[in-house]
Order: structure tokens, then C-alpha cells, then sequence
């Protein structure tokens, strides 16, 4: 057996010819080949061509403490030199695991008691629908099992979380969605309002909707409600002032749990330690993924609140064991690099960052794109924004998606040195590392505006068509 380095072959040339690469065109890949990235340091990423970028979307709105964080490796290295691994099944356990929970739990908005490792954003809300049954179950009610998700929600692409993914790419030739889901309207007042309706009036249509699903469905059949605070991949989206507080009383009045898919919000995102906290509601069960190590390894957990939690304890009397977990839950080296993160973001007050240079980012993002003739919805808060083109802002018109406005300007901002995410309807996303500057945000609105200007002819002619 020879699996030596190909050293005769390019990197690009060995990615084509083995990887599967996730949300790529596979046939688009063969001709392009992928950009392969070799290093970061801060907010920024260099490329195996040398090829320095500043990455606005924080690897995949991941990577909040930013790349190159010493620390957080020496973390990694000393829990693999002691002990790289050992589980939490049958009452066993590793330090560094215990104190992410404890940590976390601190962290977290409301009355969260108990925390779950897992490795992904996706596998925390399959647990999630998990708990939810389980708990439903225990409580003598196998008839309360449907999930309400809102259309546009990315939670994940594993069975049960891409059924709660709103999204018919993740759906299609998958055969999902396959568990009883029941879908909302996505809260967007800027595309889904009716003509001459108020923020106030959709926001209290959504929740009307909320009801009559209820009542139609019967609260006796629907076991949890999950959202993300700020939906992110379904093109970062803020609901309507109001929205969370009237749909957590709806939810509580009917016995409903409300799941919060927090693996984009939570850890700062929003200039608060959670999404919860940023709009002020208090949820039953919490998931979070992403900036609980900053990307350095693979961590998710799912938090589940006191009602549910005594729930699971009461029942093993009964049931045993809770017959639910990984063998990576809670892996040690995983789990350290959690530690050093969560420790520098207190040290560097980067939650308290995101808010105000964020703010920063905000201000500058609406006041150079406000008014332009290409520019639709400017949106977001503390480090999350986009900038949404259109084809005719002042009937908030969108473009034919076959034209592909909005991936070409995402190409051309990474031709001139930025990362950001081209979105559903043309949206270009943002979610830098948290570290970032005011210099990095001038850089990073400077860049995006000369890039859509060196798009335009292609914009206005895709605005026509
Ligand atoms: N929930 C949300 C809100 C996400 O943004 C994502 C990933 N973008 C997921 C869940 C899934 O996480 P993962 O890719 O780690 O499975």
C-alpha cells in the first residue's frame, strides 16, 4: 500500500479528482478547482497562491476569536499530550468537558440546567427533536411530536435538522423533509410584507399564523417551535420588533418548547453573550455550535432548561439509563480549546466588541449604500449584516437568480481580497471575527462598494432583463 503525498500533482488537481465538496456544484469544481486557504492570523487568510484575503464571514460565521490564537492551540496540544480522549458514557467524564459546561451554562440566557455535547450545529438539533419527543413521552404524551419551523431556517442538513431546514436545496433528491414538520412564514418583513402593511402589522399577522396553526394543528400534537434568532444562511434575517417576546408567550400558553438555534448568535455575534439575549426572550432548550471554540475544533452542545431537565432525571427511575449521547460528546480536546476560547472573549471583552464595532460596521454599511440604485435592504446588527441587491429598490424587485448578481459581486469582492457570502436573493452576507477593527470595517465596506461599482454594467443589465 503507497498513500504517500501525490507530490506530482497539484493541491487543486488532487481535490478534484477525491473530495466531495459540501454546497459546491461537483461538476462546477472539476473546471475551477478549489481555492485552497494555508494560513490565518487575525482576520485574515492566505491562500496557497499567497493570495491574502480579510475574511468577512468569519470562516462560515465561525471563527469569532479570530485565526492564529496561540493560546487556544497550546490548549489543544497540552489536553492531547495528557489525555486525548476519553467519553462521558456510563457516568464518566474528562475535566475539560465539565468546565465547558459549567462555563457555557453561566453564559447562557435563561434558566438553562444542563448541558449536552455533540460535534455539529446539525447533530445539536437532532438531539433537540430528540429531547423534545423524549420529554413529550415522559410526560404521558406520545401525541405531542410536531416541530414549527419557519421557511428560510438553516438548521442543519442531518435527517431530522434538514427537515427543520427551510430550504429547498438542502431538501432536494434528499427525500427531506421526513419528520412532521410544519412550516411558518419567514419573518421578513421586507419581502414578506403585503402592500401597505406595517412592521407592527406583520409582526402581529406571524403570530396570528402562529395561532391558527395551533389551533389547526392542536397543541396536543406539536412538541417544539426552533428558531434562530437571526436566521443566517437563509439570508440573515431580523424578525420584526416584537416577534419573539409575542411568539415565547403563544408558545408558553400552549405547552410548546421553544428551541433556540443559537449556533450562529450565540458567543457575541450580536454584540450579547446569545441571540436570547439580544431580543429578550428566555427559551426552553438552547443550541450552540460554531463560536463556542471559534472553529478551532468541533464542538456543539445543546442546553436544556429546568422543566425539561427534571423531566429526564425523574424518568430514570423508570427508563435507566438516558439513552442518548456520542462517543465524541464532550471530547476533551475539543472541549479545552472551548476553554481557551471562552477565556479570551471574556479577557478581550469581544462580546462587548462585536457591539460596538459593530455598530461601527452598521453605521458605515448604511450610510455608503443607502440610496444606491442596486441596493435594496441594508440589515443586520453588532457583527452580522447584508447588503441585498435589487433590481428595482423601490418595488423591492429581485433578480432573476439565474443571473447571479449577487455570486458575481462575491467574486469579484474575493478577486480584490474579501470574503463575504452570497445569499438567497442576491444578499451578500457578513459576519467577520469579532476582533475586528474600525480600519478592517473601512476595508471591508471599501472593498464591497468597488466591487458591486465594477459590477454594475452586469447589475444594471441583469435589472432590466
Ligand atoms: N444551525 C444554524 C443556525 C447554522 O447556521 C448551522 C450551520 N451554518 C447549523 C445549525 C448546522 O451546523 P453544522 O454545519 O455544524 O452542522
Amino acid at each position: 500500500m503507497d498513500i504517500s503525498p501525490a507530490h506530482n500533482q497539484s493541491l487543486e488537481d488532487l481535490a478534484r479528482e477525491n473530495v466531495l465538496h459540501p454546497f459546491t456544484s461537483p461538476k462546477g469544481l472539476l473546471e475551477t478547482g478549489p481555492t485552497v486557504m494555508l494560513e490565518g492570523k487575525g482576520a485574515r487568510l492566505t491562500d496557497a497562491k499567497g493570495k491574502v484575503y480579510l475574511d468577512g464571514l468569519a470562516g462560515l460565521w465561525c471563527v469569532n476569536a479570530g485565526y492564529g490564537r496561540i493560546e487556544i492551540a497550546e490548549a489543544i496540544f497540552e489536553q492531547a499530550k495528557k489525555l486525548p480522549y476519553y467519553h462521558q458514557f456510563s457516568a464518566m467524564g474528562t475535566e475539560p468537558g465539565i468546565y465547558t459546561a459549567d462555563k457555557v451554562k453561566r453564559l447562557a440566557p435563561g434558566r438553562m440546567a444542563r448541558v449536552l455535547f455533540g460535534c455539529s450545529g446539525s447533530d445539536a438539533n437532532d438531539t433537540q427533536v430528540k429531547i423534545a419527543w423524549y420529554y413529550n413521552n415522559l410526560k404521558g404524551r406520545p401525541q405531542k411530536k410536531k416541530i414549527l419551523a419557519r421557511n428560510r431556517a438553516y438548521h442543519g442538513v442531518t435527517v431530522a435538522a434538514g427537515s427543520l431546514t427551510g430550504l429547498a436545496y438542502v431538501h432536494d433528491a434528499f427525500d427531506l423533509p421526513v419528520l412532521p414538520v410544519i412550516r411558518l412564514t419567514c419573518p421578513h418583513y421586507y419581502h414578506e410584507q403585503q402592500p401597505g402593511e406595517s412592521e407592527d402589522a406583520f409582526c402581529d399577522r406571524l403570530v396570528e399564523e402562529l395561532k391558527t396553526t395551533i389551533e389547526r394543528e392542536g397543541a396536543e400534537t406539536i412538541a417544539a417551535f426552533i428558531a434562530e434568532p437571526v436566521m443566517g444562511a437563509g439570508g440573515v434575517v431580523f424578525p420584526p420588533k416584537g416577534y419573539f417576546e409575542k411568539v415565547s408567550k403563544v408558545l408558553k400558553d400552549n405547552d410548546i418548547l421553544f428551541i433556540a438555534d443559537e449556533v450562529i448568535c450565540g458567543f457575541g455575534r450580536l454584540g450579547t453573550p446569545f441571540g436570547a439575549d439580544y431580543f429578550g426572550f428566555e427559551p426552553d432548550m438552547i443550541s450552540v455550535a460554531k463560536g463556542i471554540t471559534s472553529g478551532y475544533q468541533p464542538l456543539s452542545a445543546v442546553l436544556v432548561g429546568e422543566e425539561v431537565w427534571e423531566t429526564i432525571r425523574d424518568a430514570s427511575a423508570h427508563l435507566g439509563v438516558f439513552g442518548h449521547g456520542y462517543t465524541y460528546t464532550a471530547h476533551p480536546i475539543a472541549c479545552a480549546a472551548a476553554n481557551a476560547n471562552l477565556d479570551i472573549m471574556e479577557r478581550e471583552k469581544l462580546f462587548d466588541n462585536a457591539a460596538e464595532t459593530g455598530a461601527y460596521l452598521q453605521e458605515k454599511l448604511r450610510q455608503r449604500f443607502a440610496g444606491d440604485p442596486h441596493v435594496g435592504e441594508i440589515r443586520g446588527a453588532g457583527m452580522i449584516a447584508a447588503v441585498e441587491l435589487s433590481a428595482d429598490p423601490a418595488t423591492r424587485k429581485t433578480f432573476d437568480p439565474s443571473k447571479g448578481v449577487g455570486k458575481a459581486v462575491a467574486a469579484e469582492a474575493m478577486s480584490r481580497g474579501l470574503i463575504v457570502r452570497p445569499m438567497m436573493n442576491d444578499a451578500l452576507a457578513m459576519s467577520p471575527p469579532l476582533i475586528i477593527t474600525r480600519a478592517d470595517v473601512d476595508e471591508m465596506v471599501d472593498n464591497l462598494a468597488a466591487s458591486i461599482d465594477a459590477k454594475r454594467d452586469m447589475i444594471a443589465a441583469a435589472a432590466k432583463a
